[in-house]
């Protein structure tokens, strides 16, 4: 068996623990005689499937009481579209625009409420995060959105904005349980987990419970209604049954790991290798603003496409995979999310010293 250390910024590596049990469950899960594939949703066996996915997700966030859990399709980007849909009243929202996911949230968000750009990084190519201490954010705006992790750029906020009373929205898609988070800072934090948690095909949304409402925008239909998923434990129509499943085995691996202050320390000692290579390299150097570096992904350039090009195809020898740069920032980006271990980034650093001598 030969794995390779996948640096894809999505869908990205799972821990090789969570897939072979996996494996181990595939044909015949705990003598039901059936894959979680083949089971009904409305079963008892699958009932304490995502019943205990919920409870160790809160355990792991310690999400309060007063937030409701719940596990969708459609993918982060349509959330774009739910988040105005449910929470538009006054019909105002106040967007921060720091990349790629921003943008496309907050063009999505015109389609239902008025949205207005508060502060955006895009003069410098979305290379750092504005300054979010002091915005001009309108009176009657529904809340403020945000980026938490810019998958693209590799910018990270270390401090949530002054929102200034409004409810803060934030995708976190590329740093969801990558690190403790204060879940009552939030109105609404929602990724799709294909970043740093399970399969593509699930996205988690936390939602204050007060958010969640019958009086959404006018034609909103019924399945991106966060009540109709909320009255329903997120057993409306068909959950996307497997994929939630992996997320639980997930959720157990971070807890059997010691949890988030684990975590967190484990993306620091990865991230911190890789930048400070970089920071001292000749040939290599990274793109973000170090005070907004993300612990997740990390852009870097050569400033030559020949070099870059060859850079890629010969790491992609070395079972270093999926290391191009995203189309519009170029170079490339190494996405280093939990599964990813300390030994792939040393084999990284270590690719890229030998790759650094070989061309000066
Ligand atoms: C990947 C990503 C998305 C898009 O996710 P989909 O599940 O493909 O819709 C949105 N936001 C961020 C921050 C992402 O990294």
């Amino acid at each position: 068996m030969a794995r390779v250390y996948n640096f894809s910024a999505g869908p990205a590596m799972l821990p090789v623990e969570v897939l072979k049990e996996a494996q181990e469950e595939m044909l015949d899960y705990r003598g039901t005689g059936m894959s979680v594939m083949e089971m009904s949703h409305r079963g008892k066996v699958y009932d304490g499937i995502i019943k205990e996915a919920e409870a160790d997700l809160r355990d792991v966030l310690s999400i309060p009481d007063n937030y409701k859990v719940l596990f969708l399709q459609g993918g982060a980007s349509q959330q774009f579209a739910a988040v105005p849909m449910n929470l538009t009243k006054n019909g105002k929202a106040a967007y921060i625009l720091t990349g790629q996911w921003a943008k496309k949230a907050f063009q999505e968000a015109k389609l239902f409420t008025d949205a207005v750009e508060v502060a955006s990084s895009a003069d410098r190519t979305f290379s750092y995060i504005p300054d979010c201490s002091d915005l001009d954010i309108p009176k009657d705006a529904d809340y403020v959105y945000i980026c938490e992790n810019n998958t693209i750029y590799g910018t990270k906020y270390w401090t949530l904005p002054n929102t200034k009373g409004h409810e803060l929205v934030s995708d976190v898609s590329s740093c969801f349980l990558s690190e403790p988070m204060d879940v009552t800072k939030y109105g609404v934090v929602y990724g799709g987990v294909q970043k740093n948690i399970g399969p593509a095909g699930v996205v988690i949304s936390i939602i204050r419970e007060d958010l969640i409402r019958d009086d959404v925008l006018p034609g909103t239909p019924t399945m991106l209604k966060w009540k109709t998923q909320a009255d329903n434990d997120s057993l409306y129509n068909t959950p996307p049954t497997y994929g939630i499943y992996i997320c639980g085995k997930v959720f157990k691996w971070i807890k059997d790991m010691g949890g988030l202050e684990v975590m967190k320390a484990r993306n620091e000692k990865k991230a911190a290798l890789l930048y400070d290579y970089l920071d001292n390299s000749k040939l290599f150097r990274g793109t973000v603003e170090k005070k907004d570096r993300s612990l997740m992904n990390v852009p870097f350039v050569i400033g030559d496409k020949d070099l870059e090009a060859r850079f890629v195809t010969e790491a992609e020898e070395k079972g270093l995979t999926s290391l191009k740069g995203h189309r519009t920032v170029g170079g490339m980006r190494a996405s280093i999310y939990n599964a990813m271990p300390y030994e792939g980034v040393q084999a990284l650093v270590d690719f890229m010293e030998d790759f650094e001598r070989s061309v000066r």
